[in-house]
């Protein structure tokens, strides 16, 4: 179905993107995957090829293009021709932004050229072993010790964490209120800053996922992100967007899947006949294209809506939610078409089912987002049980 956002100047930033990937990242897919990680230097060249934190103003280097289609357009390049492992678009729009809305003059002076450029790369910490879904449960903490903020604790299962050089991590400053987080800018480099070994994953093999721990990290004020007894706040304003960018990625995801898969139905053979012969595949197959259809379609509207400041956190979720689990079926399926082959590593379809598994987990899971979308609806049993209470004491 032909989409209908891009204009003309998203066309030829797409042709240069798909080059960039072409050239950069493609050929050394297999090598970062088996590596656990992508070189470092992929990312200083998506900077000179003008690709990180691009809504950065011109000041910091950036261009100060906030469209959001244009990050679309990175996430869909790099799943249909590169490598969704490279964690670029956390860099630049899931991380960066912290910085951007949060961030004081200086900070953003300080931090933000570097991150355009692509030399200092950007992760965030918000889950720990004992804190995922829920974010009220962080325990690492960070005390007030009038100049810093002294860190300790952990985190776990960090995307960029080997190659990252500036984290946000949340932390708790209020210790008697679940929402008493602030969010604090930590160096590579900073002393009691240390990282856990590269985390074998079953898939997005190229990207690098670590723990992180702190030891009495002396954090200075000046590296604060905004007010930090406010951080639970600004990690829910935030968590909108990161829930698209991962929405976008699924559709592109399952669009790659359905495509290779049209090409391995066509070429096979069995009972004397192409796979794609058969009704069952031809309807499996033709399904999939309407829903991948539908879920553009949404996703489309979700970054028109986004860019005018419009996406709530309940469509949001329904986006990632249906997306996530969209692609976790059409990559079921595709390698279902495949057979034997579609379980061996030599076709991109294996490596597809590993990858998206993950999309229905992190970001928040399918079980958070349907939280979400259910208390949009007015299905919020702690308020209800909070209107219980206010009737019995009335
Ligand atoms: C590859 C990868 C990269 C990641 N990158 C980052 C990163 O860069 N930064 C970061 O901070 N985190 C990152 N994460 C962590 C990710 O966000 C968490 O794994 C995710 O939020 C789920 O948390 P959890 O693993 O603790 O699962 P849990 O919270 O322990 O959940 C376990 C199960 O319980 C369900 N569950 C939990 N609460 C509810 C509920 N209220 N109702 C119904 N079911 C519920 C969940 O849906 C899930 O099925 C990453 C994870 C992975 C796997």
């Amino acid at each position: 179905m032909e989409r209908k956002i891009f204009e003309m100047e998203h066309d030829m930033f797409r042709d240069s993107v798909r080059k960039f990937v072409q050239q950069e990242v493609a050929p050394h897919v297999d090598r970062w995957h088996d590596a656990g990680i992508v070189d470092r230097e992929l990312f200083r060249k998506a900077g000179e090829h003008g690709l990180c934190l691009m809504w950065a103003d011109e000041s910091y280097g950036g261009h100060g293009m906030s469209d959001f289609r244009f990050e679309q357009i990175i996430i869909e390049e790099l799943v249909g021709h590169g490598d969704p492992g490279f964690g670029l678009t956390l860099h630049s729009r899931l991380v960066g932004p912290y910085l951007g809305q949060l961030g004081t003059p200086e900070q953003k002076e300080r931090f933000l050229p570097g991150c355009v450029t692509g030399e200092v790369i950007l992760g965030i910490g918000m889950s720990e072993p004992s804190a995922g879904s829920d974010v009220s449960g962080i325990r690492t903490r960070a005390e007030d010790k009038g100049d810093h903020f002294l860190l300790n604790g952990s985190k776990t299962y960090i995307s960029n964490g080997i190659n990252g050089d500036l984290f946000v991590i949340a932390a708790r400053t209020v210790p008697d209120n679940p929402h008493g987080l602030g969010l604090f800018l930590v160096e590579r480099g900073m002393e009691g800053f240390g990282r856990g070994r590269n985390l074998k994953k079953l898939g997005l093999k190229s990207q690098d996922t670590a723990e992180l721990f702190f030891d009495n990290v002396k954090v200075p004020k000046k590296n604060v992100l905004g007010d930090p007894t406010k951080g639970f706040y600004y990690l829910m304003q935030f968590l909108a967007e990161e829930r698209l960018i991962v929405a976008a990625g699924c559709v592109a995801h399952a669009e790659a899947a359905l495509q290779t898969t049209i090409g391995y139905v066509t070429e096979r053979r069995a009972f004397d006949r192409f796979v794609s012969d058969f009704q069952n595949t031809r309807f499996k197959l033709a399904d999939m294209r309407t829903r991948i259809d539908v879920a553009q379609t949404f996703v489309d509207r979700l970054v028109m809506d986004h860019n005018e400041g419009q996406l709530s956190a309940e469509v949001a979720a329904e986006g990632k939610l249906f997306c996530s689990e969209l692609e976790g079926w059409v990559t079921d399926e595709c390698l279902q078409l495949h057979g034997g082959a579609g379980y061996m590593d030599d076709y991109p379809i294996s490596r597809m089912y590993a990858n998206a598994r993950v999309s229905r987990i992190y970001a928040g899971s399918s079980e958070i987002m349907r939280e979400i979308i259910a208390r949009g609806i007015g299905l919020d049993p702690r308020q209800a049980a909070k209107a219980v209470e206010q009737r019995k004491r009335a």
